[in-house]
């Protein structure tokens, strides 16, 4: 296991298999780079994860994009579970989910997220441009009746747009078993002064501290400290709420325990670092390694105590 100069343990890769999407969502970050054809191959994130694994990494997790377009999402996922015996997961916009689900489970998949960010058909396409929430919530059941677990259902706050329908999302996710994750709209330092963040960044503390005055009990997710809320939906049933509120949050960093892989072949130490990229692409097994190592050793945790004072 390797460690950087933070005393953080690097165990986990968070991999962008492709940059396009068919989905349109305004605020999307793009996970921190630029649309672009390239992508690649499965033999090529084999060798990026054989080497991470070998070194203490044993969970991924796969991202877009849209991972789904896609076509040999399968093969990716059975080279990585060659290497992977813990967490493999996926983040989807769920449009192409129903028919592929087993497969992607048979190819060693282990738990899925799945982006819904309204229960409002007309708010639905207002954010991704696609009349889909049907297809989404299809989706969404395909997953549960696989058998995967835990199916999270991945929720972009955005005030003025559907920060009220937390509580109607917490009865949904309830009703169907699945946990609901609460995801603070996100940006870096730069970002913070951009008109749309300011207009549509929701403080997710609010909800957090509302929850919490009817939360049964409260748990944490090791990667980042991401607070887990279980209650009582308004239906009766159990419900688990996840918190991803990484903004000017240094306990978010100083529990970030994973690196990026981008669609081009880089290793990339933060969302909001564009200037740490570590290219392994087209390198020997010990070429990837050195790239790995390079970017390890260079993360530094972004948001920090001192910039919370400033929230
Ligand atoms: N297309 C896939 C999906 O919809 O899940 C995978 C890629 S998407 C970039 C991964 C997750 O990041 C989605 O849940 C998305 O809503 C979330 N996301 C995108 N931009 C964000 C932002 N600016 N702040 C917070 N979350 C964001």
């Amino acid at each position: 296991m390797l460690y950087d100069h933070f005393g953080r343990p690097l165990n986990s890769l968070r991999i962008q298999v492709n940059a396009s999407c068919n989905f349109k969502c305004f605020f999307c970050h793009m996970e921190g780079t630029d649309e672009n054809a390239v992508t690649l191959s499965p033999e090529e994130i084999e060798k990026a994860v054989m080497v991470a694994a070998k070194n203490g990494v044993n969970r991924v997790k796969f991202t877009g994009g849209e991972p789904l377009l896609r076509k040999d999402l399968e093969e990716i996922i059975a080279r990585t579970r060659k290497h992977i015996e813990g967490d493999i997961s996926l983040t989807t916009n769920a449009y192409f989910l129903k028919q592929r689900i087993k497969g992607l489970r048979d190819a060693g998949l282990n738990r899925i997220n799945i982006s819904m960010h309204s229960i409002e058909g007309d708010k639905f396409v207002d954010i991704t441009k696609v009349d889909a929430i049907s297809i989404v919530e299809e989706g969404i059941d395909a997953a549960l009746d696989s058998g995967l677990s835990p199916v999270k259902v991945n929720f972009v706050v955005l005030k003025g747009i559907n920060e009220t329908q937390v509580n109607s999302m917490i009865d949904f996710t309830a009703s169907k078993g699945a946990i609901l994750q609460l995801i603070e709209y996100e940006t870096d330092r730069k970002g913070e002064a951009v008109e749309s963040f300011k207009k549509y960044h929701y403080d997710l503390r609010l909800i957090e501290n509302r929850l919490a005055k009817v939360a049964e009990s409260v748990d944490y997710n090791s990667l980042h400290h991401r607070e887990r809320m279980h209650l009582r939906a308004k239906n009766g049933k159990p419900a688990t709420v996840e918190f991803v509120r990484p903004q000017r949050n240094s306990d978010f960093c100083n529990h970030c325990t994973r690196l990026r892989i981008t669609s081009k072949g880089e290793f990339q130490t933060c969302l909001n670092r564009s200037d740490q990229m570590f290219s392994f692409r087209g390198k020997d097994e010990s070429g990837v390694l050195g790239s790995y190592k390079n970017a390890v050793y260079s993360r530094v945790p972004y948001w920090r105590e001192a910039d919370e004072s400033s929230y």
